[in-house]
């Protein structure tokens, strides 16, 4: 499988890994139900490869921020529940209704356009009123969500929508102890609370993430939505490595060595000249750079495994290209480099990359670009 593969770059997703993941998760989260959030192209792994593997392994719904990324899901034949919540005015809204999509909704404005696709499509829109609960991004204020829920209620005894869902987002899940996760824990049970009691009737509460999902039991309610921790990556070090979680990395991302050559002490390399050879030494050239996802601000920290052992880029990481200095080794052209993968051959992992760049492992895997052809491996269940 992986030999078919193009030679230049290619980022192997382990479906394997996934399914053992989510049933990780779903070990974490017994009482609840898994939403596999594959918004993204899920977190750059493939959407819809994702998506299949995590069903079988026990998701029973899948999530995405856009309309047309949920969409993109059912033209694919993915059945069962989809639900998407990033919205904007004029968006598909009677394709999604059309589509059995449950539909995230913060705001009157939107539950007004619920209506209008379920009134031009003749069915019931499916809703999930969302609680800002203190994460003050999307979601409904406090002060307004009586005039949300009755609106809603009364847009369901018309048959226009069905409530399915009340929901939430943590903004702090991943740091331990923070003030702001109780807070939102009581007022989340506060405004589902006021909802139940006016005669809503959801079928799944959920405001769980995966930090959430991993670290504070009591947030699970009825239904998880895990992203990053599928994708076998920790939320964050301060909670603990993914070894810690029982959770492997699923996507591992490697080149094909594309030059040595030795070059003399004092040679500049790359743009700008910021790295130097202190001695008469070997170059090597991996050719994929920031157009490919490599974040130019991991330029002379950025770790790769190549002949065995960690190098580093030397000098600017480049829109298609970067150097390493192999220190008078001769790896052969065409040799394997590794950027990052699960860690456990000694390849440094997203997380290495993470901190060489400043950021989060999240948005490394997820801006390896489009350039770099996602090879799927174990798609077929063992077993
Ligand atoms: C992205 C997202 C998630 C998943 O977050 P992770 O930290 O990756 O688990 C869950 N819910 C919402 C609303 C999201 O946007």
């Amino acid at each position: 499988m992986t030999e078919t593969a193009p030679a230049r770059a290619r980022a192997e997703i382990d479906l394997d890994a996934l399914r053992a993941n989510v049933r990780t998760l779903r070990a974490k989260a017994p009482a609840a139900a898994l939403m596999a959030v594959v918004k993204s192209d899920a977190y750059g792994h493939g959407a819809v490869q994702c998506a299949r593997a995590a069903l079988e392994a026990g998701a029973t719904w899948l999530g995405t921020a856009t309309p047309e990324e949920a969409l993109a899901l059912r033209a694919a034949g993915l059945r069962g529940r989809v639900m998407c919540w990033l919205w904007t005015p004029g968006g598909p809204w009677q394709e999604a209704v059309e589509a059995d999509l449950d539909l995230g909704i913060s705001g009157l404005w939107a539950l007004d356009e619920a209506c209008r696709a379920a009134r031009a499509s003749g069915r019931t829109a499916r809703v999930q009123l969302k609680a800002d609960t203190g994460l003050g991004r999307n979601g409904c204020q406090p002060a307004d969500w009586p005039e949300l829920v009755a609106k809603a209620l009364l847009a369901e005894s018309e048959g226009l929508v069905r409530v399915t869902g009340l929901w939430s987002h943590f903004a702090c899940a991943d740091e331990p102890g923070h003030p702001s996760i109780e807070a939102q824990s009581k007022l989340f049970d506060e405004m589902v609370t006021y909802a139940q009691d006016r005669g809503v009737r959801p079928e799944v509460r959920h405001i769980a993430n995966s930090p959430a999902t991993l670290t504070l039991p009591d947030t699970h309610f009825d239904l998880v939505r895990t992203g990053i921790a599928m994708y076998g990556i920790s939320p964050s070090p301060e909670l603990g490595t993914s070894a810690d979680f029982g959770l492997r990395p699923v996507m591992t991302l490697s080149a094909s060595l594309a030059l040595v050559k030795h070059v003399p002490a004092g040679h500049g390399v790359s743009y700008g000249h910021h790295y130097a050879t202190a001695g008469d030494t070997t170059l090597g050239l991996v050719p994929v750079g920031y157009a490919d996802g490599i974040p130019r601000h991991a330029s002379g920290t950025g770790p790769v495994l190549v002949g065995g052992k960690w190098r580093t880029a030397a000098g600017r990481i480049a829109m298609d290209q970067f150097v390493v200095d192999l220190g008078g080794d001769e790896p052969p052209v065409g040799e394997r480099v590794v950027l990052f993968g699960p860690g456990d051959h000694g390849e440094p992992t997203a997380e290495d990359w993470a901190q060489a760049a400043g950021t989060i492992a999240y948005e490394i895997v997820t801006r390896i670009g489009t350039r770099v052809p996602r090879v799927h491996v174990n798609t077929h269940e063992a077993g």
